[in-house]
């Protein structure tokens, strides 16, 4: 309950407020949401000029200027037909519970604060820890995203390495592969670590082979991570994590799993044998706000070792020792980072009302939706298909388009609103990408899309 009224609150009675809210944010979850589309920053300042005031314009009109003109320039990612980087699709479970979270004035950092939301994330991380196939003693915590997941599971595998190196020794090299996710650069740089790169197979995936040469060349007391990837951003391609483990184990190796999209696939029982080796990781996330069915912003971090990760990322000082020196879990003390929303919140609340054989068949159906478009390109003979599919990312060339046909073509797909499908590059080439992870994306808005590729030159 609000107390007294606050200034802040002086135009706006609390009910009349609620109900606007609260209606808006009803509907938005009920109904089949439009595409929309950008505008530029100056139709932005025609249409809604300044908003804040020193009088404040009241709650009403606030709402009204958010729904009427801010959120139609916000694209849609539940869209069906977003199918663009990876989209996101939060079930109404999940994006009504956010709601609650946000209302609720939770601190997730510490069990002290937070005891019941913690324990709740802590069941929905153990539910993925289960799939991964990590002993009892495994935790981590839901940070913003894989990023800051990579990042902080990066300074845990380096402060253990360098713990363990003989004196003199500081290894600062992850080795990784050129279809690593772009946050691992980003973290190497963050880190001032060095980045070696591992050579594809002619599968296009990092295997054990390939990266023992490049270890045996660095000198392995370098190294302090191997990052294998379980789905590429770009291709959906699973390393072959098994090889991968192996070698981690043979020098003695932090072996981290980079699953932000692909890991929720370990909950797919018809693509589980992907995953072989995954168990033996040391450091894991997915991003349940990609193929989890999450709201933004979700990522969960694992740790084979949580200890490791506290001693590399608890934050000390006297205001804090009340929480420090207490045995309790205390989720800030696994990333970068320290206060928290609980963010697994609205991902734990979706598990509980759905049960997770709900989860295994979403995921299943987007995989037959995945199977089916790449079904659908092979069939039509100006489209051809770059590489076979490993899970719901398909990439395919239109024969006869330079790379301005497909950014013409994905231009007006947006500025119809009838579809959101960026290119992408690859090896220096344009190519078209789908990236399906929406329950509700069906065979039909495949058909549809590809149907507008048939022009050529793009239209
Ligand atoms: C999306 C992605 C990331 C980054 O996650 P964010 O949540 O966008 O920070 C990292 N790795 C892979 C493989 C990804 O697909």
């Amino acid at each position: 309950m609000i107390g007294p009224a606050y200034d802040a609150n002086k135009h706006t009675d609390l009910s009349s407020l609620s109900a606007a809210v609260i209606d808006y944010a009803q509907e938005r979850i009920r109904l089949a949401p439009p595409l929309d589309r950008p505008l530029t920053e100056a139709e932005l300042i025609d249409r809604v000029g300044q908003t804040i005031t020193a009088e404040g314009l009241g709650g009403g009109e606030a709402m009204r200027i958010f729904a009427d003109e801010l959120a139609p320039t916000c694209l849609s990612t539940d869209h069906p037909r977003y199918l663009s980087f990876i989209p996101c699709a939060p079930s109404d479970a999940a994006s009504l519970f956010d709601v609650v979270v946000g209302a609720s004035s939770i601190y997730g950092g510490s069990w002290l604060e937070g005891a019941g939301a913690v324990y709740a994330e802590n069941l929905a991380l153990r539910w993925i820890a289960d799939l991964v196939g990590l002993p009892a003693g495994a935790g981590g915590v839901f940070t913003p995203g894989g990023t800051i997941g990579n990042l902080s599971a990066l300074v845990a595998a380096r402060a253990t390495a360098r713990a363990k190196a003989p004196a003199g020794l500081r290894p600062n090299t992850i080795v990784a592969t050129e279809g690593a996710h772009s946050s691992i650069k980003s973290a190497a740089e963050v880190m001032d670590a060095d980045l070696a790169e591992v050579p594809l197979n002619a599968e296009s995936r990092l295997t054990g082979a390939n990266l023992r040469e490049v270890i045996l060349a660095l000198g392995a007391e370098q190294v302090f991570a191997v990052v294998a990837t379980a789905g590429t951003t770009n291709f959906g391609t699973v390393d072959d994590l098994a090889s991968v483990a192996q070698v981690c184990q043979e020098f003695g190796l932090w072996f981290h799993v980079d699953g932000a999209y692909g890991g929720a696939g370990l909950a797919a029982p018809s693509i589980r044998e992907l995953y072989a080796g995954i168990e033996h990781c040391d450091s894991f996330i997915v991003d349940p706000h990609k193929w989890f069915f999450a709201p933004y912003d979700c990522c969960a971090l694992l740790y084979r070792d949580p200890a490791l990760a506290r001693a590399a990322h608890t934050q000390k000082a006297g205001y804090l020792d009340v929480l420090t020196d207490a045995p309790e879990w205390n989720p800030t003390d696994y990333s970068i980072g320290l206060t928290r929303r609980a963010r697994g919140l609205p991902f734990w609340f979706s598990l509980t009302v759905n049960g997770t054989h709900a989860y295994s068949a979403a995921i299943e159906h987007t995989l037959d939706v995945a199977r089916f478009a790449e079904e659908e390109i092979k069939r039509r003979p100006h489209l051809e298909l770059v590489r076979a599919r490993d899970l719901t990312v398909v990439v395919f060339r239109r024969l006869g388009w330079d790379a301005g046909d497909y950014y013409r073509w994905s231009d007006a797909l947006l500025a119809d609103e009838f579809a959101f499908v960026v290119p992408t590059a690859h090896n220096g080439e344009t190519l078209a990408r789908f990236a399906i992870v929406n329950p509700q994306t069906s065979q039909e808005d495949i058909v549809a899309i590809l149907d507008t590729m048939e022009s050529h030159p793009a239209r």
